[in-house]
C-alpha cells in the first residue's frame, strides 16, 4: 500500500536514458515527474541519440528494467553477444566466450530505441511531463528554481521545483549548481583517446556479414577497433586510438593515410567498410573522460544520477548499466523510507543513495580503464588466455568463492566496489597458480584450494 504523499513532483534534468527510466520507476511509485529536457523529441524528430549507436546491456541494466516492467518492450530489441571474437592481423578469428553458462551474455541494443521505449512508458504512466528543447541553464537552490532556456526560441522561464535530480549526462548543469554550494571534489580525468563510429552494412542478401553473437574486437595493443551487431544486420564499428601522436586520429589526416592504416591493420574490415572513407571524415570524433565527484547531493533537494555522477569510459559496457543501478537504488531507498512523512527524509534519502552509490562509481571507472587495456592488448596474450581458462576452472571447482571479475560486473549484481576489491585478489591468486606453468593441465589444484579457501570469503553475487 502505498502512503505517500502523491502530490509531490520530482524534476529531472536531461531525458537520456537513466532519466527517462528513472522517470518510470517514480512515477510507478506515484510521484509527478517534470523533466527538461535539451534536445528535440527523438521520437518525432529524426536527431542521432548521441553518441555511440549501440551498447552492451547487461544484467545491472535488466534488472532495473525488469522492475520498471518494460522487458517485455525491451527483449525484441537486444540482440545476443556471448563472447568476443578476436580478429588478429592475419585475420584469423578466435572465439572467447564471456562466460561459462548459457544466461552469460551480454546483449547488443540501440540507444535510441532503448530511449524511445522509456520515453514512451514514462508518458504512458500520466504522471510525467517531459519539456523537450528546454535546457536548463541555472540551478537556484535558494529559491528552488530553475532557469530554462527554450531551444527553439531562446527564450529563458524560470521555473519552480520541489526537488531535482540530475540526470543530465557528463556536463551536467546539475553538477556544477551543486558543487557551486558544496565543498566538492572534482576530477575529470580525459583518457587521451577518442573513438569513431563506423559502419559495416548487412550482406547483399541482408545478411550479417560478422558472427551475430560476437562483439568484435580487433585489439593492436595501443588500439583497437570493435564492432558490435545491430538488429537490422548491420554492425557499428567503433576506432579507439589516441587523440594524438604517431599513430592517432589526429595522424589519420588524409584519405590514404587513413587506407594504408586500415590496409596494415584492419585489412578483414575493408571489404566490409564501404563507406570507410566517407564515415571516418564525415563523423564526429569523440572525446573519451572520466568524472569523479562528490558530493552527489546537496541537501533534501537535489541528487546526480548516471552519468551526470560518474562518466566513466565505455571498455567494460557499463556506464548506463550503472546508471540503470543508481535510478533502482534511489526508488528502493525511497522504498524502504516509505512513511507518512516521507518529505522529512528525503535528505537522508539522497545521502545514503550518494554514500552507497559512490564507492561503486569509483571502482566501475577504475575497471573500465583497467578493461580498456584488457581489450587492445591482453586479449591477445597467451597468460591472459591460461588466467582466464583457469578462472573458469576455479569458478567450477569454487563457486561460493570464486567468479572471474568479468563476470561479477557482467552477469551479477554484486556492488562494484566489492567486484573490484575481490579481482585484486583473485587476480593475485591467478597470477600465482599460473606463475611457473603454461597449460592448464599444470595447475597444483591443492594450492588453488588452499589459495581461494584462505583468501576468499563466500559471497553472495546478487545481493538483494
Ligand atoms: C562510445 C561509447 C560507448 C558506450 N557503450 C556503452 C555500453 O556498451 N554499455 C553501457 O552501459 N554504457 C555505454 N556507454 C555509456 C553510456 O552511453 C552512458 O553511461 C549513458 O548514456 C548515461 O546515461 P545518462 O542518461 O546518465 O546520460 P546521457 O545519456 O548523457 O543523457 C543525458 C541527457 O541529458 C540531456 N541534457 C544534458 N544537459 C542538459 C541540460 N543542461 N538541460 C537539459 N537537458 C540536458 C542530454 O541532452 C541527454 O539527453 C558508452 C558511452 C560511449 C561514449
Amino acid at each position: 500500500m502505498n502512503k505517500r504523499n502523491n502530490t509531490q513532483t520530482i524534476t529531472l534534468i536531461g531525458a537520456g536514458l537513466v532519466g527517462s527510466l528513472l522517470a518510470v520507476l517514480l512515477a510507478k511509485r506515484g510521484y509527478r515527474v517534470e523533466i527538461f529536457e535539451r534536445r528535440a523529441d527523438m521520437r518525432r524528430k529524426d536527431i542521432s541519440a548521441g553518441r555511440s549507436i549501440n551498447l552492451a546491456l547487461a544484467n545491472r541494466g535488466i534488472v532495473p528494467l525488469q522492475r520498471a516492467g518494460l522487458m517485455e518492450k525491451v527483449s525484441p530489441i537486444l540482440t545476443e553477444m556471448k563472447g568476443r571474437m578476436v580478429h588478429d592481423l592475419q585475420a584469423e578469428q578466435n572465439f572467447q566466450s564471456y562466460g561459462q553458462k548459457e544466461e552469460e551474455v551480454i546483449y547488443s541494443v540501440s540507444r535510441s530505441e532503448l530511449n524511445k521505449i522509456c520515453l514512451d512508458a514514462a508518458e504512458q504512466t500520466g504522471l510525467v511531463n517531459i519539456h523537450f528543447d528546454n535546457k536548463c541553464e541555472q540551478v537556484d537552490f535558494k529559491a528552488k528554481t530553475l532557469m530554462v532556456k527554450n531551444e527553439h526560441n531562446g527564450q529563458i522561464s524560470t521555473q519552480a521545483f520541489e526537488r531535482i535530480i540530475g540526470t543530465d549526462g557528463s556536463a551536467s548543469a546539475v553538477r556544477d549548481a551543486i558543487h557551486n554550494l558544496t565543498s566538492k571534489q572534482l576530477e575529470v580525468l580525459p583518457l587521451g583517446h577518442s573513438y569513431k563510429e563506423l559502419r559495416i552494412p548487412a550482406g547483399p542478401k541482408g545478411e550479417f556479414q560478422l558472427d551475430k553473437h560476437s562483439l568484435h574486437i580487433w585489439p593492436r595493443g595501443g588500439y583497437m577497433l570493435i564492432a558490435l551487431p545491430n538488429e537490422d544486420a548491420s554492425f557499428t564499428v567503433t576506432l579507439f586510438m589516441p587523440s594524438k601522436g604517431k599513430c592517432s586520429f589526429e595522424s589519420l589526416d588524409s584519405k590514404e593515410k587513413l587506407l594504408s592504416f586500415f590496409n596494415q591493420q584492419f585489412s578483414d574490415t575493408l571489404p566490409l567498410l564501404p563507406e570507410l572513407v566517407e564515415d571516418f571524415f564525415a563523423n564526429p570524433t569523440g572525446q573519451l573522460a572520466t568524472v569523479k565527484c562528490s558530493p552527489w547531493h546537496y541537501k533534501d533537494l537535489a541528487l546526480l544520477m548516471g552519468d551526470a555522477a560518474h562518466a566513466i569510459v565505455p571498455f567494460h559496457g557499463q556506464g548506463m548499466n550503472c546508471g540503470f543501478e543508481d535510478a533502482l537504488a534511489l526508488v528502493e531507498t525511497i522504498d524502504a523510507n516509505e512513511t507518512d512523512d516521507i518529505d522529512s527524509t528525503w535528505q537522508a534519502i539522497f545521502s545514503t543513495v550518494d554514500s552507497s552509490r559512490k564507492s561503486n562509481g569509483d571502482a566501475i571507472a577504475d575497471m573500465a580503464i583497467e578493461n580498456y587495456i584488457t581489450m587492445r592488448d591482453s586479449v591477445r596474450d597467451e597468460k591472459y588466455l591460461l588466467k582466464s581458462a583457469l578462472a573458469f576452472e576455479l569458478e567450477r571447482r569454487f563457486p561460493s568463492r570464486f567468479c572471474p571479475r568479468y563476470s561479477m560486473v557482467m552477469f551479477h549484481r554484486l556492488p562494484y566496489a566489492d567486484a573490484k576489491s575481490r579481482g585484486i585478489i583473485q587476480e593475485e591468486i591467478l597470477t600465482k597458480l599460473t606463475a611457473q606453468i603454461r597449460s592448464i593441465e599444470q595447475v597444483d589444484y591443492l594450492l588453488a584450494e588452499d589459495l581461494v579457501i584462505n583468501k576468499l570469503l563466500e559471497v553472495n553475487l546478487n545481493p538483494e
